[in-house]
């Protein structure tokens, strides 16, 4: 059987070596170059990208912004998984707050501005401190500004002049004082039968993910209970098929959807130590029509990102339960390289790997690796 994954980063590389022991072949689309190219060696395959379309058992994607004629020219063959529908609701922050109000799902209080005369109401009816995020094309915290004073109103002015928000508006989101951020990773399978992994709690830096802890620390059963209830909401309005993420604010008990991510997610590569089927895998198994896996973990695992940094001592996989993926890209600023799992036992004895980690690391590439080593050591023995 094959596969033919949009966007050809490591997300569509993690899936090719997921899928090799299910005797599934997986073929990745460059969609900048329009070529169909090899997930591993990114070398161009000698296929059209309509020919690949044809010649595989289904077609999805490793990211949301992928060209809509691309996206059509799959949902038409009937092979999209998941749907067309679903891939631009993940790609959309419009159509993505629908959804949430539709079903219901607390999210972010917001207006959406496609004028720019609707800025200063916003300002002056969603609170004091906002965020402004481009509807589409933003990953990573870019695409966004922060408005916290006053002051701030003409930098923004000027960098929302140059924008055409009557064909990409902006949403406006009231900056949240939440506790943590977590996220809930999980799939649906095309019966409607849902699998969740645990929560992973996530440290962010600088508007990127650094670290993953899964499960996340003192979480009671409200929680776990409220967060499944809305996975199944979501992956049930956009009859979803595969894994899809769901990014929260908790602030008390209360959780806060901050937005969705229709594929397989950075803070769910955790799973690939420290659960027994990975993300990448159960994506497959999902798409296929193939039986979902067992989303049980094995002890509690760190996932620490390597972003723009390639200079560490790769003797780190001395550690017992410590793995490197390397997505093998070319080294540039804020660029995520690859990452790190590390599984233990406990909190403590997680807490004490990461203190050894970072004997193997950089400090300065890895800003939050050390207090969350020193919190987890306080947790349990
Ligand atoms: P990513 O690709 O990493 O998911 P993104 O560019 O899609 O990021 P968001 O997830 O919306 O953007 O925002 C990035 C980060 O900014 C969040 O993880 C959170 O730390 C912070 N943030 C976003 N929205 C809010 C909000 N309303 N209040 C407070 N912080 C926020
Ligand atoms: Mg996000």
């Amino acid at each position: 059987m094959k596969v033919l994954v949009f966007g050809a980063g490591q997300l569509a590389q993690m899936m090719y070596l997921a899928a090799v022991p299910l005797g599934v072949e997986v073929y990745a689309v460059d969609v900048n170059a329009r070529e169909v190219v090899n997930p591993i060696t990114k070398q161009k395959l000698d296929m059209s990208i309509e020919y690949a379309v044809s010649d595989v058992s289904v077609v999805t994607a490793e990211f949301e912004h992928v060209p809509e004629d691309l996206l059509g020219l799959a949902e038409k063959s009937g092979k999209l998984t998941p749907n067309m529908a679903a891939i631009l609701t993940g790609a959309d922050r419009v159509r993505e707050k629908r959804v949430l109000q539709s079903s219901d799902i607390a999210n972010c209080p917001h207006h959406i501005i496609d004028n720019i005369e609707q800025l200063n109401n916003s300002i002056a009816s969603l609170g004091d401190k906002l965020i402004f995020k481009a509807s589409r094309d933003g990953y990573d915290g870019y695409g966004q500004w922060r408005y916290t004073a006053p002051e701030d109103l003409p930098k923004l002015q000027q960098a929302f002049s140059s924008l055409d928000l009557s064909q990409v508006p902006l949403v406006a989101e009231k900056m949240l004082n939440f506790d943590r951020e977590i996220s809930l990773i999980g799939a649906r399978d095309a019966q409607g039968n849902t699998a969740c992994y645990e929560i992973a709690e996530n440290l962010h830096y600088e508007g990127q993910l650094h670290v993953s802890i899964a499960p996340a620390t003192a979480l009671n059963a409200k929680i776990k209970q409220d967060a499944q209830a809305i996975f199944d909401r979501l992956a049930n309005a956009l009859s979803y098929v595969g894994v899809l993420s769901v990014e929260m604010f908790q602030m008390g008990e209360q959780l806060i959807v901050n937005e969705i991510a229709p594929r397989v997610h950075n803070s769910g590569h955790w799973t690939q130590k420290g659960a027994d089927t990975c993300q990448f895998e159960q994506h497959m198994r999902a798409v296929l029509g193939f039986p979902l896996g067992d989303t049980q973990t094995h002890g509690v695992t760190a996932m620490v990102n390597i972003i723009g940094c390639t200079s560490f001592s790769r003797e780190l996989i001395s550690i017992p339960g410590c793995h490197l993926h390397w997505y093998g890209k070319e080294l540039r600023a804020k660029r995520k390289m690859g990452h790190i799992n590390v599984v233990a036992p406990s909190y403590f004895a997680l807490g004490e790997k990461l203190m050894l980690l970072l004997e193997y690391l950089p400090a300065e590439y890895f800003p939050l690796l050390e207090k969350e080593a020193i919190r987890l050591k306080s947790l349990d023995a």
